[in-house]
């Protein structure tokens, strides 16, 4: 590697899609949170239709955004174009200043409980994964093989979805039941959105003034798809996913928990099929299932027209994230923070409010003018009094792993 390359791509590559980010790490490559301008982002979708779209944004030259429609086969052809963008823009991926490419991989599995540069047995390991992550690892693969191709001569880290979780003790990860068909099948709790829960418990400990491992923290992460965290001095000893991102808090459109006795009932009653299940529970369920809409602001609004479907759907979806608060606390014993963070969690206010709504024996509340103020940065809700910090902190999670690509490329 230069003595000049700062610079990481990373590409978080799904099935139909790869989301991308150029960043700059400065001349430090573990300085810490500072690091890391945004030189361009962008997104191709719909990749293999013909009304594939890219969009790039360069932010280093303050340039417009641009779109560009039209058939992109594969993610081969979408990595070509990615870089023919950052190419026009002067950041191509020949460039000496490239450092590395920073992918996020959702399944880590056991094996992967750090950052790791990509090999071929790496690879092969990733591989070996894709029957716990059928849906997400084959595009993480392939957005890997990509890259490689394109410059087999730069490092390309791969960045793990759970390797924050694999801190978890046995007695978390493990589920009640049989341990050698478990063993076998390679069934446990994996938990996922490590790299949101890594980062966001750490700038908490930050916005706290602490150490993070002074400090114990339940971190909510509240987007489309949604998990909750027990952080203790910077370590996960919980989470709410399992072996897949379905298990735990209502979600936009997955269930969350739910009694596995309703699959049983809905094969053998309803005489659905094991892909039909899994389509109602994934995608037919949660928010969406409960009253038509995943997205808050919409539900947040029906609310206010005086929609009971929305009303109880927001409740429910509040009743589930206050037992995991609860469940956290005695699984931590003492809580520092409570942080709320990613889409629902960073914008909705009501969300927080009534979240915490009652918790006040628990040394809980948020300030109601506090938690109206609105801000892209890391701030406090809760009152001077309480016991609990309530946070609200914006995720990174692609900075994050430009952090992590960056200082092991370093190392
Ligand atoms: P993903 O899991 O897809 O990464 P995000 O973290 O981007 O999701 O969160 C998307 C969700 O955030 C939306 O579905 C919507 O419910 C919620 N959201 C976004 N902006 C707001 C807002 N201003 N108020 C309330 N909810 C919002």
């Amino acid at each position: 590697m230069s003595a000049t390359a700062t610079r990481v791509l990373v590409l978080n590559s799904g099935s139909s899609s790869v989301k991308y980010q150029l960043l700059d790490m400065g001349a430090e490559p573990d300085s810490g949170s500072a690091a890391g301008t945004r030189l361009a982002v962008g997104l191709v979708e719909r990749i293999g239709e013909e009304s594939s779209r890219l969009v790039h944004t360069p932010l280093a030259a303050g340039g417009e955004k641009r779109e560009t429609e039209g058939a992109i086969a594969d993610h081969d052809a979408a990595l070509k174009a990615v870089a023919a963008e950052l190419a026009a823009d002067g950041l191509g991926l020949d460039s000496p200043e490239l450092a590395a490419i920073g992918h996020r991989v959702v399944h880590g599995g056991l094996k992967f409980t750090a950052p790791t540069v990509i090999d071929d047995a790496v690879l092969a390991e990733i591989e070996r994964l894709v029957p716990v992550a059928p849906l997400h690892n084959p595009a993480n693969i392939t957005g890997i093989r990509t890259a490689r191709a394109l410059r087999p001569d730069l490092p390309q880290v791969a960045v793990f979805d759970t390797a924050f979780h694999t801190t978890m003790p046995e007695h978390a990860a493990r589920y009640a039941i049989d341990v050698a068909t478990a063993d076998a099948h390679r069934i446990r709790r994996y938990g996922f959105h490590g790299t949101s829960h890594a980062y966001v418990s750490r700038k908490t400990a930050e916005l706290l003034g602490k150490d993070p491992s002074e400090v114990n923290v339940i971190v909510l992460h509240l987007g489309n798809g949604a998990s909750a965290s027990a952080v203790a001095g910077g370590r996960c000893v919980d989470t709410s996913m399992g072996l897949t991102p379905l298990e735990g808090l209502v979600m936009g459109t997955r269930s969350g928990d739910i009694d596995p006795a309703v699959t049983f009932h809905l094969k053998r009653v309803a005489g659905m099929s094991t892909d039909e299940i899994d389509a109602l529970l994934n995608k037919k369920s949660g928010l969406v299932g409960l009253c038509g809409d995943n997205d808050m602001r919409e539900i947040r609004r029906r609310i206010d027209e005086g929609d009971e479907r929305a009303r109880l759907a927001f409740d429910i979806y509040i009743h589930r994230l206050k037992k995991y608060i609860g469940a956290y606390s005695a699984v931590l014993g003492k809580v520092d923070a409570v942080a709320f963070t990613a889409g629902v969690g960073e914008n909705a206010a009501p969300v927080r409010e009534a979240a915490v709504a009652g918790l006040e024996e628990m040394g809980l509340a948020v300030d109601a003018t506090l938690n109206a103020a609105r801000s892209g940065e890391p701030r406090l809700i809760s009152p001077d009094y309480a016991r609990v910090a309530v946070a609200v902190v914006p995720t990174d999670e692609e900075l994050e792993i430009a952090q992590q690509t960056y200082a092991l490329v370093n190392a």
